[in-house]
């Protein structure tokens, strides 16, 4: 949830701008080589102390984000020799002084958005278009425009220029907190984007969201070739996360849950091949066989559209959005660049080669087996998403709630439980009562999310679903996780070694936190777990989430770069593409193991929809939380979080090195996935 929250930030802050000077024609960069040049050479004769390659570097930056508007290129001199602080100590106080100015914007900002989505994101009674109004305005929006016009920016950028991933690998394995933190300063003006290809994107990307946040199927409306029902009359799916869970439960069914699974799956694929009719789509007016791909009402057979390319359009209006903006940005200039080498700091190749090793493992077909094995049929296409492997409690659900809605009736009986629960998990008492005086804990309108401060003198916000009558279990679950998130962000705000490097890398890194906390959600509530299989299914759980997500990625990732090679593809050649890459991708990796080829389920993610190449980030979660986890394992754990949040926000891979000593990697879960399927008896 807190990945989407963040991406909507991003977007409120992109959309927001409107600055005149943009609105009708771009505005063009104006400083050339031989100008670059002369300042260079400018500042070096005025110093000799300074590194060549670091003026080199800041000018260029600085002249790479510079406009015919910001001045002439003697206007551009003249600012680059006033402002470049050569003595180290002058360079150490402005940087100090930066990082206090940026603490008060950013924080600020935050904190006003904090009150004005409150009645939005809280339980707080009836809403009103006002609360939406508020919470829709960012009053930083123009914030990066301001620091433009009034030069900050190029001050920045030019002491404190910016490096590229490969620099950041390379150099940074040598490089002290101070000059990482630098290197994060320079990150904040990486690259300048005109307003209007921001709001451009942010336009077609909600028009995307609202696309597959409403695309329902009527479930009662689905019939068999003997005009019979399988799901009760009231059953209304979203695409494509409701479908799949829908295939998830029925593996409890044993007698109608295979028939019922084969027609989710059967309505899958017309999503997919876009066969399906549009009529069917948010209504249950009339019955649909989605096999046959018969529309009928109660006199026969009706005629029907075909819903077309209208999903694949989704994606290619996002294309041009993004690809739009690649000649703004000087180092990144690919939205695969700038998802990958930029967001996720892990280059795209490096991605690709981890999921393929892993995709391409010999466990996935002993898990396969043993699927196989506890099913009693072949698999089919649809046990990517196979449930069996999730370790049931052997402690009844009503018992589970009455012990949370008992223990915790309202936020404030859990804002005051959270200092026991750190010591339980093995804080001191001291450090326990000041991470959990930093935390509110609120119930939420809508569901369960973190929210993390963006300075010291900030609380994070939990936020968890609240029934009247009490905290359900299923609510506690949630808000543990939580809690493991709002823990993050306290250490890695308040106990990193600079203000720029606070947080994680990124989104996965505490998510790994989150979700580590919550599998201890009954080692909280003084209940012991006593299943021996529970640590073997767990392991093995994992692994087919991470073998199903790792696909879908790769189906993600080569769309994208199809959509680069193809740029003026229409919706259509779009569609028969994404049809051929997914079974593609299933011929590799999923063939072998099913033994069925040219399945296309894999182009039915939802996400690749509206949020382009996030999948990725979900497959790089699960192998980070399995690492740290089983790092831990063994180990003083307050301590372990403690000292591996502490870090700061290096790069994935040189943070990985420093919390657990290896880079990220399939090893761990490929090792455990192995004893655990030995222990099933898979040999
Ligand atoms: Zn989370």
């Amino acid at each position: 949830m807190k990945n989407i929250v963040i991406l909507v930030m991003i977007m409120a802050f992109i959309v927001g701008c409107s600055c005149p000077e943009n609105k009708n024609n771009i505005d063009a960069p104006n400083i050339d080589t031989a100008t670059i040049n002369m300042v260079t050479t400018s500042l070096l004769e005025n110093s000799e102390s300074v590194d060549t390659a670091l003026i080199d570097k800041g000018v260029n930056h600085a002249a790479s984000l510079w406009r015919n508007s910001d001045g002439t290129k003697e206007e551009f001199i003249s600012f680059c020799k006033e402002n470049f602080f050569i003595p180290k100590e002058e360079k150490a106080q402005v940087f100090s002084k930066l990082e206090q100015y940026f603490e008060t914007l950013n924080g600020n900002f935050a904190q006003i958005g904090v009150g004005l989505n409150n009645n939005l994101a809280l339980n707080n009674g009836p809403l009103h278009d006002i609360d939406k109004m508020f919470g829709a305005y960012s009053a930083g929006a123009h914030l990066a425009n301001d620091l433009y016009n009034n030069k900050i920016a190029f001050i920045v950028a030019l002491n404190f220029p910016y490096y590229s991933l490969t620099e950041k690998e390379e150099l940074g394995l040598n490089w002290t907190n101070e000059e990482w933190a630098w290197a994060r300063m320079g990150d904040k003006f990486d690259s300048r984007v005109p307003a209007q290809l921001g709001q451009k994107f942010g336009q077609v990307n909600t028009d995307a969201d609202i696309y597959i946040s409403d695309y329902n199927i009527y479930m009662g409306s689905l019939i068999n070739s003997n005009g019979e029902t399988m799901f009760p009359d009231d059953m209304v799916l979203l695409t494509h996360w409701n479908l799949r869970d829908e295939i998830k439960s029925n593996y409890a069914d044993t007698e109608n849950g295979l028939a019922k699974q084969d027609m989710v799956y059967s309505v899958m694929k017309r999503i997919i091949d876009q066969t399906i009719p549009t009529s069917v789509i948010n209504s249950g007016e009339l019955k649909w066989n989605p096999v046959a791909n018969k529309v009928s009402d109660a006199n026969g057979d009706v005629s029907f559209e075909m819903e077309g390319d209208d999903r694949y359009q989704q994606i290619i209006n996002s294309f041009h959005a993004l690809q739009a903006m690649d000649e703004f940005n000087p180092v990144l200039n690919t939205y695969i660049e700038r998802n990958f080498s930029g967001d996720m700091e892990i280059a795209q190749p490096e991605v690709e080669a981890l999921f393929h090793e892993l995709l391409s493992s010999v466990q996935v077909k002993k898990v396969g087996a043993l699927i196989k094995q506890r099913l009693g049929r072949d698999l089919k296409p649809y046990d990517i998403w196979y449930d069996g492997f999730k370790s049931r409690s052997s402690i009844s659900a009503d018992l589970l709630n009455e012990k949370t809605t008992s223990k915790y009736p309202n936020a404030k009986a859990f804002e005051v439980d959270m200092q026991n629960m750190l010591v339980d998990l093995g804080w001191e008492n001291e450090r326990a009562e000041f991470l959990s005086s930093r935390i509110k804990v609120e119930a939420a309108r809508g569901s369960g999310h973190a929210l993390g401060a963006e300075m010291k003198d900030m609380y994070s916000y939990l936020r968890t679903r609240l029934p009247e009558t009490g905290m359900n279990y299923k609510g506690y679950n949630i808000a543990v996780h939580e809690f493991g998130h709002n823990v993050e962000q306290t250490i890695s705000m308040h106990d990193v070694p600079y203000y720029s490097m606070n947080g994680i890398p990124n989104t996965a890194f505490t998510e790994a936190l989150a979700f580590i906390f919550q599998s201890r959600d009954l080692q909280l509530l003084g209940i012991k777990d006593n299943n021996p299989d529970k640590i073997y299914l767990k392991t093995i759980d994992t692994f087919w989430s991470i073998y199903e997500i790792m696909g879908v990625s790769m189906v993600d990732m080569n769309l994208w770069k199809w959509l680069y090679e193809n740029p003026n593809a229409t919706a259509l050649e779009l569609k028969v593409a994404a049809i051929d890459i997914a079974k593609d991708v299933w011929n590799s990796y999923y063939a072998p193991v099913f033994g069925t080829s040219d399945e296309p389920i894999l182009a039915i993610y939802s996400h690749m929809i509206a949020y382009p190449l996030y999948l990725s980030a979900y497959s790089f979660g699960h192998l980070i939380n399995f690492q740290i986890e089983q790092y831990i394992s063994g180990k003083d754990f307050a301590n372990e979080v403690e000292r591996m949040y502490s870090i700061g926000r290096l790069t994935p891979q040189a943070w990985m090195q420093k919390a657990v000593g290896a880079k990220i990697s399939n090893e761990p879960i490929l090792t455990a996935t192995q004893a655990a399927v030995e222990y099933f008896g898979v040999k």
